[in-house]
């Protein structure tokens, strides 16, 4: 399924994109929560958690081990920062292409509304 993440990616339409790798894709969000509030993707169009495969498991790593690097790069290792994934309606995902959001630069409340 095509979603505007998979415009992002094929840079049919813009993003303020942080990193890019053969895998994935890490961009500001449009609509920050916090102060640092960048959103991380695989390139393979997955709709969300709920369709992910075993043979997902070497992506998942790499984007996990993108995420604390970027956490690093970006300046909010130090203070802290959030990982969140949004899976279907009462998760609150509005995008169905799997999507991390890092969240930093101020302290977040818990639990989540
Ligand atoms: P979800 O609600 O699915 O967990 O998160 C989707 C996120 O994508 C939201 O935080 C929303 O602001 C962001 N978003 C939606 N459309 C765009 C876009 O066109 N560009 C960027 N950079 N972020 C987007």
């Amino acid at each position: 399924m095509s979603t505007i993440f998979s415009k992002i990616i094929a840079k049919e339409i813009p993003a303020r994109i942080v990193h890019e790798d053969e895998l994935c894709l890490a961009f500001h969000d449009v609509s920050p929560q916090a102060p640092t509030h960048v959103l991380i993707i695989p390139k393979k169009p997955i709709a969300s958690l709920e369709q992910l495969e075993q043979e997902d498991a070497p992506l998942l790593g790499h984007l996990w081990m993108t995420i604390a690097k970027l956490a690093r790069e970006l300046g909010i290792a130090e203070s802290g920062y959030r990982v969140v994934v949004n899976c279907g309606k009462d998760g609150g995902q509005s995008v169905d292409h799997l999507h991390f959001h890092i969240l930093g630069g101020r302290s977040l409340a818990w639990p989540p509304g």
